[in-house]
């Protein structure tokens, strides 16, 4: 057998924007490279997949100075295998699609090293799909074609070939066309095409920001013009450009267009805007705070040495849970710890993190906050002379060890995380909220309401348009007392009913 060596680099479509339109080989490989070379049109929001180890290069090729030319991107792919690495160089859309794929291929077949050729969802097929024009339809469009816009002004050099464009039945996609788009309309023009046959342009396709402007093929560059329509775009001319609007599922989401502040910590936002993302929503993520583990405190390391001998152990919050299981694991222990205890959870995201340690919670009550929680519990069982542990953040209220401790509970209430304020830069979410372009503020805890108006100013967010959405009354309470107005509190105390909430305030306008 022949010495067989596993491709060194691997040429990924990333899609044409929306990180989840990646394929699955092309994900499984950004998980395992040691090595990742993107370009401007590769989300970044793709290096979530990246090993936190991968060493990632972003290789902005923009024509002008101070830009990664071709020759420098293939000097570093052959510089990065040579060494060994498994390198992905991720592409935008599919690779081999006005990628220039062949130029990097050719600088590796010619070295001798390995590679592999990963497709994407190319512009082309993503703008159809996110507008719900159909490219092909049995009756007025039976052939595609895909063209580059770029070569549009080159009236000697272009290979493209206008009268038989002018003469297509069919959709005509340009790829990098807006910089051109008066050329290519009187172009086909020119050469006979119909100065009426229907034509969009799909900006930004499948991100937040997607826009469509659509007209006849006489009047599109103008329209482009005087909505401001920015590269990147997609241009499709054709029956097929007309679509049905009924199709158009992407822009009618719920929260398409809106510009929503999340202001939990990382983790917290990260989790929170795919779900707004998922909902068309733009999330704008502004940390306010850092959960830092408390688990090396002497309360916590004593808790733990007696942990098997409570009656309850309650949590309320799923960074707890997640918390407390890692500080356990790192004893080589596991929830055999609450092998004679009771759990409960403050609400589902808790009980949820509780499940992924093999836990079912015995008691989640059905209002989310401390004080219900301990309320109904109390209702729900007599915790006389009961040993019941709460692990919380140091900043949670005293309302429900109170309310235990008045049902005769032996409440031992330990923090087991706390909440740190985060500084850093407002400038430009303070700009934001001042030019109107904000439209909701979101607020998930107490803590996050204090931190983020530490640095942006309660005036400044009540002469705006922004709206302040409130997970729960705690939270309410802390933006009331700094004089602002909560515009929704979430009748369910979670992120769904957060964005819920938003979504009914939306509607009933
Ligand atoms: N290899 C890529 C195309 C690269 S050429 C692919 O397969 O999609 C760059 C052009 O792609 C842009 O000028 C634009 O015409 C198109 N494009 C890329 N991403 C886009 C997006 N999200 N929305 C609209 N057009 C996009």
């Amino acid at each position: 057998m022949t010495n067989q060596t596993k491709a060194r680099v691997y040429l990924v479509g990333a899609g044409p924007g929306d990180a989840d339109l990646i394929t699955v080989r092309g994900a499984e490989l950004l998980r395992t490279a040691d090595c990742v070379i993107y370009d401007k049109l590769a989300n970044p929001a793709l290096l979530k997949f990246a090993s936190p180890d991968a060493e990632i290069i972003h290789v902005p090729k923009r024509i002008g100075p101070g830009s990664a030319t071709q020759d420098e991107i293939n000097r570093l792919l052959l510089e990065k295998a040579s060494a060994g690495k498994t390198v992905v160089r991720l592409k935008g859309g599919d690779p081999c699609i006005f990628g220039r794929a062949a130029e990097e291929l050719a600088v590796l077949a010619e070295a001798g090293i390995d590679f592999e050729i990963v497709p994407g969802v190319t512009a082309a097929t993503a703008a159809a799909a996110s507008t719900g024009i159909i490219l092909t339809d049995r009756d007025y469009s039976s052939q595609v074609v895909f063209v580059t816009g770029r070569e549009a002004d080159d009236k000697t050099e272009s290979k493209i070939d206008w009268p038989s464009l002018a003469k297509f039945t069919g959709a005509i996609v340009f790829y990098m066309g807006v910089g051109n788009l008066e050329l290519i309309t009187d172009n086909l023009i020119e050469n006979g095409a119909d100065p009426d046959t229907p034509a969009a342009v799909i900006a930004d396709a499948t991100f937040p920001t997607q826009k469509v402007t659509k007209a006849p093929l006489a009047r599109i560059a103008e329209q482009c013009r005087r909505q401001g329509v920015q590269p990147p775009a997609i241009i499709v001319i054709g029956t097929a450009a007309q679509s049905d609007t009924r199709f158009n599922w992407f822009m009618t989401r719920p929260f398409f267009g809106k510009n929503i502040v999340v202001t939990r910590d990382a983790r917290g936002n990260a989790e929170f805007a795919a779900m707004i993302m998922r909902r068309g929503g733009n999330p704008i993520q502004f940390a306010t705070i850092e959960i830092r583990s408390l688990t090396d405190s002497t309360a916590f390391i004593e808790t733990l040495s007696k942990i098997t001998q409570y009656d309850w152990v309650v949590f309320t919050s799923a960074n707890g849970v997640r918390i407390f299981f890692a500080a356990l694991a790192s004893l080589h222990k596991d929830s055999r710890v609450f092998a004679s205890a009771k759990v409960a959870a403050i609400g589902p995201a808790t009980a949820e993190k509780l499940r992924e340690f093999g836990i079912n919670a015995d008691f989640v009550p059905n209002v989310f906050t401390g004080s219900q929680l301990a309320l109904q519990l109390m209702a729900s069982t007599s915790l006389r002379n009961k040993k019941v542990l709460l692990l919380r953040s140091d900043a949670a209220s005293k309302e429900a060890p109170d309310l235990l401790a008045q049902a005769r509970a032996a409440v031992d209430d330990v923090p087991i995380y706390a909440t740190v304020p985060l500084r850093g830069d407002s400038e430009q979410l303070q700009r934001d909220i001042a030019a109107g372009s904000i439209d909701w503020l979101t607020f998930a805890s107490p803590s996050a309401v204090r931190s983020f108006f530490d640095r942006i100013s309660p005036d400044s967010v009540n002469s705006s348009r922004a709206k302040l959405a409130s997970i729960g009354p705690v939270t309410s309470a802390e933006l009331k007392g700094l004089g602002l107005r909560v515009d929704v509190e979430a009748a369910e105390h979670t992120l769904d009913g957060l964005l819920a909430a938003i979504q009914k305030h939306t509607k009933s306008l």
